[in-house]
């Protein structure tokens, strides 16, 4: 397996939001996004047995494991998953590639307009993923309030059941300079209007927790 990185922290984006976890980071995107903040996965990496990486991800003694990347469905994760199938396991994807795991909790992240890469959406993929899931979370990056419209346009066009949980966040490449915290909240604010406005009922607004707590450092 083509490993970025593994380190202990915890899990600041979505429905597990502040659990202490272990990130894998797989190496490798199928995608470009303008506002990827972990550019470094695409190219970093270090060949790994499975064996090895459930014997790291165990030293690190924690229950709740993130398999991400990158794009983590693009290696074959059967052997991995086997090993670390007394953990409970999420998987990150970003919904343009089908897998058949098993696991815990799955995160579909779809890209939109704002990520320079609609042309790779897969609808039909993620729509999928909501509807044969026995657990999973839709997650998307949003500017304003015309990215959470067409989020919430892309998932009908994907036929993602009312009872699927989405999460917005605002993308954090928004935000640079001293006072980007204070920016951060306050965009957090103006997108709390936006989503009071949305009828369906499962939707979410969360900050990245890792990132109002360390900021944008890696490994964190
Ligand atoms: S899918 Fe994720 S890892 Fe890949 S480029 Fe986009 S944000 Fe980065």
């Amino acid at each position: 397996v083509k490993v970025c990185e593994i380190y202990r922290s915890i899990q600041g984006e979505g429905l597990d939001i502040g659990r202490p976890t272990t990130f894998v980071r797989l190496s490798g995107c199928n995608l470009k996004c303008t506002f990827c903040d972990t550019k470094y996965a695409w190219t970093e990496f270090k060949e790994m047995t499975p064996e090895e990486v459930a014997s790291e991800v165990y030293k690190l003694g924690c229950r709740n494991i993130c398999i991400t990347g990158g794009e983590p469905l693009l290696q074959d994760l059967t052997e991995l998953l086997d090993r670390l199938r007394h953990r409970r396991v999420t998987i990150e994807t970003n919904g343009t590639i089908w897998a058949d795991y098993d696991v815990d909790l799955w995160t579909v992240s779809p890209k939109l307009s704002n990520s320079g890469q609609l042309q790779h959406a897969r609808p039909d993929i993620v729509g999928r993923f909501a509807r044969e899931k026995r657990n999973v979370q839709l997650k998307f990056v949003v500017n304003d309030e015309k990215d959470i419209l067409e989020a919430m346009r892309f998932c009908e066009r994907a036929g993602v059941p009312a009872r699927v949980p989405i999460v917005f966040q605002p993308n954090n490449a928004l935000f640079k300079g001293q006072t980007w915290r204070a920016d951060y909240v306050k965009k957090l604010g103006e997108l709390a209007e936006v989503v009071q406005k949305i009828r369906r009922p499962n939707v979410r607004l969360l900050p990245q927790l890792h990132v109002l707590i360390w900021g944008k450092v890696r490994r964190r």
